[in-house]
C-alpha cells in the first residue's frame, strides 16, 4: 500500500475513534482528515474493489432502494459495503470507504453500493469512477437547496460522464427528466410502471407537477397515464421524444396480496410488494434492475426480496419505504399534550401528518370525555399537518373534538378500521413523516398491521 494512502486511513481511522470516545459522532470528520493527508484517498479506495462501485442517486427512495440493493448482493453471499443515510456527500462516501479498508492487499468487499447525493454525483464520478449508477427521481427538494431542477439534472448527468465502457445506467423511464439521462446510451437499462394507474384520489395527492415539460425542447408533455407527480407515460407532442421502453416493467399489483408482477426483459415474475405505496412500487423496481444489472438472475432477486426487511429507526421511530413513521402513546390529557408538543417540537423540519387512534376498550378507559381536556386549540393553531387522519372505536368522537378546536373537516380523514385508514395515511405521507397517536389497545393494533406489512418485527414496548 501506498504510505500516503496508509497514513490517510490511520490518521481518518484515529480520528473517528478519538471522537467516538468523546461522544461526537461527526462522520465527516474521518473522510475530511484522511482527504487532507492523501487528496487521492477516494480514488485510490475505489480502485481497489473488485468488482466496483454503485453510486444510487435521485430525490427519492434512495435509502429504500439502497436497502432492497444491498439486501440483494448479500443474499448472494458477496462481500458489499455501503454508507449510512446520512453520509452520502464526498466526506461520507470518503469515511465509509477509509472504515472499510483492511491491511491487505484484497479489500474487505468487492463491491460498493454508495448512496449519492445529486450534487456530489460529478466529484463522486470522477473519483470513483463507479461500474453502475442507479437514479431514481427527480423532484423539487423542500429546501431546494440547488435551485431549480434542472441543476440537479445537469451534476447527475455530470456524474454519468463518469461511467466507463462496460458499466450500466439504471434509470427510471417513467420520469421524463431521469430518462432523459440515457438519451442515445446504449448503456441504459430502464425501468417503469406498466399496469393500471389508480383513477382514485391517491394517484392525484402527490399532483405537484414538478417537471412536465419536454427536457429536450421544453415542450408541455402529453401523459397518456400517470402513476403520481411527473411519474408516467408521456409523449412530446412536439419533437416525438417519448417515455422509452423499459426493460424492467412493473406490468401489474395486488394491494390485498402485496405481491407485484414485473417484466424482466420480456419474462414476467411475481415479486412480493415489500413496502406499501406506488412510490415503493418504483423502489423494487429499481432494486430489481439494479440486480439484474449486475448479472443476478430474476429468481434469485425475487428469493431475495422475499426476505427482504426494512432498516429499523430508532425507539419510536421507523421508516416505511421513504415515509417516517412515528409513534407516540396517548391516554390522559396531560400526556397527550406532552405528545403533541413533542410533534411540534420536531415537526417543523417539514411536511408531515397527523394520525389519531382513539379506542375505549378497558385498557384505555371507558369514558372518552378526557379528549376535551386536551389543549387541542392551541395545538391545531401550532401545528399545520397536510393531513388530519382519525381512527379508532370512538373516531366520530375524535373527529368531533377537532372540529371544535377549528379544524376544517376537509383536512381531517375519518375512518375507524385503523389497517384501512393507516393504509391511506402512509400511502400520502410519502417521503415524509406520519404522527400516528394511538391510545394502548389501539397501539396493539397499529403494531400488529405494521408486522403485517413487513414493517415491524420487535418493538420496544411502551
Ligand atoms: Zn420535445
Amino acid at each position: 500500500m501506498n504510505i500516503r494512502l496508509l497514513a490517510a486511513v490511520l490518521a481518518a481511522r484515529l480520528v473517528g475513534w478519538v471522537s467516538r470516545m468523546s461522544g461526537r459522532g461527526g462522520s465527516s470528520l474521518p473522510g475530511l482528515i484522511a482527504r487532507r493527508v492523501y487528496p487521492s484517498v477516494l480514488r485510490d479506495l475505489a480502485a481497489k474493489l473488485e468488482w466496483g462501485a454503485i453510486l444510487l442517486t435521485g430525490t427519492n427512495g434512495k435509502t429504500t432502494t439502497a436497502a432492497m440493493v444491498r439486501h440483494i448482493i448479500e443474499t448472494e453471499g458477496r462481500p458489499l459495503l455501503s454508507n449510512r443515510a446520512g453520509a452520502n456527500l464526498i466526506l461520507g462516501l470518503t469515511a465509509t470507504l477509509v472504515q472499510a479498508e483492511r491491511w491487505r492487499i484484497r479489500p474487505r468487499a468487492d463491491i460498493a453500493l454508495l448512496e449519492t447525493d445529486e450534487a456530489t454525483m460529478p466529484r463522486a464520478g470522477e473519483e470513483i469512477q463507479p461500474r453502475l449508477i442507479i437514479v431514481t427521481n427527480f423532484f423539487r427538494d423542500q429546501l431546494d437547496r440547488y435551485g431549480e431542477l434542472t441543476t440537479t439534472v445537469r451534476y447527475v448527468a455530470r456524474g454519468i460522464e463518469s461511467l466507463g465502457p462496460g458499466g450500466v445506467l439504471v434509470l427510471n423511464a417513467d420520469d421524463p427528466q431521469a430518462a432523459q439521462l440515457g438519451y442515445g446510451r446504449p448503456d441504459v437499462l430502464y425501468f417503469g410502471l406498466e399496469g393500471e394507474a389508480a383513477k382514485t384520489a391517491e394517484a392525484q395527492g402527490y399532483d405537484a407537477m414538478d417537471a412536465r415539460f419536454c427536457p429536450r425542447c421544453g415542450t408541455e408533455l402529453n401523459y397518456a397515464r400517470r402513476y403520481y407527480a411527473h411519474l408516467g407515460h408521456y409523449l412530446c407532442p412536439d419533437c416525438g421524444w417519448r417515455r422509452p421502453d423499459p426493460h424492467i416493467a412493473v406490468v401489474r399489483w395486488s394491494r390485498k396480496d402485496h405481491e407485484m408482477w414485473v417484466r424482466i426483459h420480456g419474462q414476467v415474475e411475481s415479486f412480493q410488494w415489500r413496502l406499501p405505496g406506488i412510490y415503493n412500487l418504483y423502489n423494487e423496481a429499481a432494486a430489481i434492475a439494479a440486480g439484474a444489472a449486475m448479472g443476478s438472475r430474476p429468481t434469485a432477486i425475487r428469493e431475495s426480496l422475499a426476505t427482504f426487511r426494512p432498516a429499523f429507526g430508532r425507539m419510536e421511530t421507523l421508516m416505511a419505504g421513504d415515509t417516517r413513521l412515528w409513534l407516540a402513546l396517548v391516554k390522559n390529557p396531560v400526556g397527550f399534550n406532552q405528545v403533541l408538543s413533542a410533534v411540534f417540537e420536531e415537526a417543523h423540519e417539514g411536511g408531515f401528518s397527523v394520525m389519531i387512534v382513539i379506542n375505549d376498550r378497558y385498557a384505555d378507559g371507558r369514558d372518552v370525555s378526557w379528549l376535551w381536556d386536551v389543549d387541542f386549540e392551541h395545538w391545531t393553531e401550532k401545528l399545520s399537518p397536510r393531513r388530519w387522519y382519525v381512527s379508532g372505536l370512538r373516531a366520530r368522537d375524535m373527529a368531533v373534538r377537532l372540529k371544535y378546536a377549528g379544524v376544517p373537516s376537509d383536512q381531517v380523514t375519518v375512518d375507524e378500521n385503523v389497517n384501512r385508514i393507516l393504509g391511506k395515511a402512509m400511502d400520502q405521507t410519502g417521503g415524509e413523516t406520519l404522527y400516528i397517536l394511538p391510545t394502548y389497545t389501539a397501539m396493539l393494533e397499529v403494531r400488529q398491521e405494521l408486522t403485517q406489512l413487513g414493517l415491524v418485527r420487535h418493538f420496544r414496548e411502551g
